[in-house]
């Protein structure tokens, strides 16, 4: 076993304190990555806050992180995709069953026995717990881990492993492009990077915002039009104009409001996990013909092609870099939609 070094929560209060545990030795197609950033995704803290329970459990002690980059310092006999000294990324999955119709097409992360999450779950064995990138190394199967080719400096690269690819994927799929008006609700991390990513698909770009305070933000970013969400006269000029809303909301709000900017025929795709169920009125989808839809992060093959996007269009996310002490902190005003857009831990002196 290889002995490593993480920083662990044990309870869902959230405090996290140095963590040793051992990650597998290498088998003939593992990698082994020296962690050198990994991004605080909401859905770190919602499952270390235990907000998920009881749809997913959360497993303590846990080390959360699914945002993960660095350098591969050893590589199985039979590994073809890396070679040390290589840059690599992993996801929000780790193994998957390899052989139902989902794995088959690359579309992993919805494996129809249920894929292995980086942290908060177990692999394939469905005993060895797994443990996520607040940590200094990562064992990885190479067919689950991805091919990072940017140069320099891989801070911003870090949160595209999961806010890059949760927004790219519904994006792609309903069609953000040119002639589309497309809203991202909420700047948050998987927000900004939607606002990049269906900017470069080249998208007009309107982002629905609670913070008034974001608006110079979201125009460097490259959105088109602001829209503040309690801005009553500004909401209803916005009434029926939509083609696509990227909704990447953390926290309850009135989906029946945001259903409503869409326009006919209109999708609202879901991304973001608020904790509780949110009533919904059927008018609201049946006048106008609208598509309610959900989007879970992206497979593979679909993730290292958002990542060459990323790469070709100069697209990295906007990071506040800290150091593990910070994790709480961090946290805290991730929450109170204090970010500016995404923290992401330097794991290289940790
Ligand atoms: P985040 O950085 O905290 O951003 C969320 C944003 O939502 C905030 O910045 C804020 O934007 C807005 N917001 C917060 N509370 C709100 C409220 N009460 N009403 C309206 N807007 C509110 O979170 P994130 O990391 O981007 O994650 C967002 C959500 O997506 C989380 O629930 C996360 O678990 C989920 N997620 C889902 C997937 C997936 O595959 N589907 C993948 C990753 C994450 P403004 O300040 O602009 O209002
Ligand atoms: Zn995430």
């Amino acid at each position: 076993m290889i002995e490593t070094k993480g920083y662990a929560t044990h309870d869902d209060k959230a405090k996290f304190v140095p963590f040793e545990f051992s990650r597998r030795d290498l088998g003939p197609h593992d990698i082994l990555i020296d962690i050198q950033y990994c991004g605080i995704c909401h859905s770190d803290i919602h499952q270390a806050r235990a907000e998920w329970e009881p749809m997913i459990p959360s497993i303590f002690p846990m080390v959360p992180g699914h945002e993960i980059v660095g350098r591969v310092s050893q590589v199985g006999a039979e590994v073809t995709k890396f070679s040390d000294g290589d840059f690599a990324g992993i996801g929000c999955f780790v193994d998957s069953c390899r052989e139902c119709p989902a794995c088959i097409a690359g579309i992993e992360q919805y494996c129809i026995k249920g894929s292995a999450q980086t942290y908060n779950s177990t692999e394939m064995d469905r005993k060895t717990p797994t443990y996520g990138g607040y940590s200094k190394q990562y064992v990885v199967d190479e067919k689950y881990a991805l091919k990072i080719n940017s140069k320099g400096d891989l801070s911003g690269v870090a949160p595209l492993l999961c806010a890059g690819i949760t927004t790219y994927s519904p994006l792609k799929r309903w069609g953000a492009g040119p002639g589309k008006k497309v809203a991202v609700a909420g700047l948050g991390g998987l927000g900004h990077m939607g606002v990049k990513i269906a900017a470069a698909m080249g998208a007009e770009v309107t982002v629905l915002s609670t913070s008034p305070s974001k608006e110079k933000d979201a125009r460097a970013l490259g959105a088109h039009k602001f829209l503040v969400t309690k801005d009553e006269e500004a909401v209803k000029g916005a009434t029926g104009t939509f083609d696509l809303i990227l909704d990447t909301i953390s926290a309850q709000h009135d989906y029946n409001f945001y259903l409503s900017l869409l326009g006919l025929e209109g999708v609202m795709v879901l991304v973001g996990v608020p904790t509780e169920p949110i009533p919904l009125n059927a008018l609201s989808l049946i006048g106008g013909n609208k598509v309610l839809a959900g989007s879970l992060i992206g497979g593979i093959p679909e993730t290292q092609e958002m990542l060459d996007f990323c790469a070709k269009h100069n697209i990295v996310a906007d990071v506040e870099v800290i150091d593990p002490s910070r994790i709480e902190e961090a946290y805290d005003r991730t929450v109170k939609s204090d970010v500016r857009y995404r923290f992401v831990i330097d794991m290289q002196n940790a």
